[in-house]
């Protein structure tokens, strides 16, 4: 990972933020330790199926990198020390990497992830609806 940024931040003037820190952090504590480079943006491109919808986070197919947007509430919070969401959304986009555009599996693993570092209230009312909504949306369905 070391390598990936010194030339990252070398070329693309980049540098990790501590935002994304905390949630890498947090995420290599339940072992999840295998993530590709992510970066922060200002704004997400707009996604309008199912609905219209304000990412947090998102991939680009064919891509190696995660993006996470500022302007969102995990990152927000993130920034004030607490990267729980922000760690399992990036958990989400890992899997969209790993297994494709499949929302199955990558809704099952950010509320996973949500769980284990025993997060409540909306945010996790959230994901429990679009992980149900996205349950059998699984890769090797058919
Ligand atoms: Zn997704």
């Amino acid at each position: 990972m070391n390598s990936v940024c010194g030339f990252y931040c070398t070329f693309q003037r980049r540098i990790p933020v501590d935002e994304i820190v905390r949630a890498l952090v947090l995420l290599a504590s339940l072992g999840i330790q295998d993530v590709p480079l992510v970066q922060a943006v200002d704004k997400a491109p707009e996604f309008k199926y199912p609905r219209p919808v304000v990412s947090v986070a998102y991939v680009v197919s064919g891509e190696p990198l995660i993006y996470v947007v500022r302007s969102s509430e995990a990152f927000k919070k993130a920034a004030k020390g607490d990267a729980r969401q922000l760690a399992a959304t990036i958990a989400h986009e890992i899997m969209h990497i790993q297994r494709g555009a499949h929302e199955g599996p990558a809704y099952a693993e950010e509320l996973r992830v949500l769980k284990a570092f025993k997060v409540g209230g909306n945010a996790l009312h959230r994901v429990k609806q679009a992980a149900e909504l996205f349950r059998y949306d699984w890769p090797n369905k058919d």
